[in-house]
């Protein structure tokens, strides 16, 4: 029987960011992930670790993450960058809105800028519309289609930690000595404390504890293109329906005002749920997104309307007529309207993780490094209570 002191199920960012941290603390570690390679939400997404955006404990967690990014891409040799994000205003609520979110922060941490100063951060001359925008200094940026894989091979080559792929988590039960035990298509493996992070398939092997969180995938749809005239954007980009989701803007002041405008003005976005935003990868290619729909089992069809809605939203912000998209995809994520994050365990010893919100790579780390903390205090306290 294969033993380890940690072992993560899922090698998307939130089981690699528990075994990586886990590792770091001198604990052996076993991912196995079910695919021959990570291709869930991890390398589908943005890229965006949208820490200025976030709102109480989330804020909390995503910069206490920051500085893991940047480590582990500095160690891992993964491309990360102190991006910042771009929020751009086209009208005076947009604006009035960050300004009052400007306010509500350390100074420093989000500028209000003019439109000319949102035109030179675009890299774009002749950008109509825009009014004015801020910048948010603390936001970095990955690429999302190589940062899970080059943290899982750089994990697999420490001494200490391996990573087995195609390798299936069936079934949880204890072990001996108070050890938890895990059944896979490999054979079983026995840990001091097991990390069940298998994304938006909690359903799959856990579907009560799925029901009672009322968990149920949300689906994005997204799209690459050619940056047009090989424009580079270094900071993420996010318009008004950006500030209608994340929750640092939702209970400012203006925050009714810009909806309800918002709802007048373009109610084909609101319909289709979208976050009209974009990310640069190293290549110079634009992801671009996203609308959300939710439901327990999704459709696999992506919709042509919402991807012209979404595309020439984005073509308005970059003042160009058409963007012609190279690739076409769906990603889905764990939502829930009970809480932003489930972390609950399952048994002595076997943590189920799961973001059940569009941010997992934004918490990811500072998630992983607090309920790595609460097990090492749990056992603290059952090694004091035993002597
Ligand atoms: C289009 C899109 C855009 C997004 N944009 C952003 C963004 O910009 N910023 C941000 O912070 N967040 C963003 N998110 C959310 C973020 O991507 C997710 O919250 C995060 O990637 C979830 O990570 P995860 O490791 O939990 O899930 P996943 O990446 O889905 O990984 C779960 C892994 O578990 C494996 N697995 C499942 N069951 C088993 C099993 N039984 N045994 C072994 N392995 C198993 C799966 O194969 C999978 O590889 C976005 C999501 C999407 C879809």
């Amino acid at each position: 029987m294969a033993s380890t002191d940690v072992l993560v199920v899922g090698a998307g960012i939130i089981g690699l960011a528990h075994a990586a941290l886990a590792h770091a603390s001198g604990l052996s570690v076993t991912v196995i992930e079910r695919d021959h390679r990570a291709v869930g939400a991890s390398v589908r997404n943005f890229g965006h670790a949208c820490i200025t955006a976030q709102h109480g404990d989330l804020y909390d967690l995503a910069q206490a993450g920051r500085k893991h990014w940047l480590d582990f891409s500095a160690k891992a040799g993964f491309w990360a960058i102190e991006s910042g994000a771009l929020v751009v205003a086209a009208t005076e609520t947009e604006l009035q809105l960050l300004r009052e979110f400007s306010d509500s922060r350390p100074e420093g941490q989000v500028t209000v800028l003019d439109a000319d100063n949102v035109r030179a951060k675009l890299g774009r001359e002749n950008t109509d519309g825009i009014r004015g925008g801020a910048f948010l200094a603390d936001d970095l940026r990955v690429d999302p289609r190589t940062t899970v894989g080059t943290l899982a091979g750089w994990l697999n080559d420490q001494d200490g930690a391996a990573v087995h792929f195609n390798t299936a988590a069936l079934g949880f039960g204890q072990g001996a000595a108070r050890r938890a035990r895990v059944s896979t298509s490999r054979g079983a493996y026995e840990a001091d404390q097991v990390f069940i992070c298998v994304g938006h398939d909690v359903d799959y092997l856990f579907p009560e504890v799925a029901a009672e969180h009322r968990i149920e995938r949300c689906a994005l749809q997204m799209t690459a293109a050619p940056a047009p005239e090989s424009t580079t954007i270094v900071p993420a980009v996010l318009t008004a329906t950006s500030m209608l989701r994340y929750d640092a803007f939702t209970h400012l002041p203006s925050a009714s005002a810009l909806r309800s405008q918002v709802s007048a003005a373009r109610p084909d976005l609101l319909e289709i749920g979208a976050n009209v935003m974009f990310t640069q990868r190293p290549d110079g290619t634009l992801l671009l997104g996203d609308s959300h729909s939710y439901q327990l089992t999704q459709p696999p069809f992506l919709t042509e309307s919402t991807s012209e809605i979404l595309l020439q939203a984005a073509a308005k912000v970059l003042d160009v007529e058409d963007i012609l998209p190279t690739e076409r995809w769906q990603g889905i994520y764990a939502s829930s309207e009970v809480s932003p994050v489930l972390v609950r365990d399952i048994a002595e010893s076997i943590t189920l993780v799961s973001v059940t919100s569009g941010i997992g790579m934004t918490i990811s780390f500072g998630l992983a490094e607090a309920n790595l903390n609460a097990v090492a205090a749990t056992r603290a306290t059952t090694a004091l209570q035993g002597s």
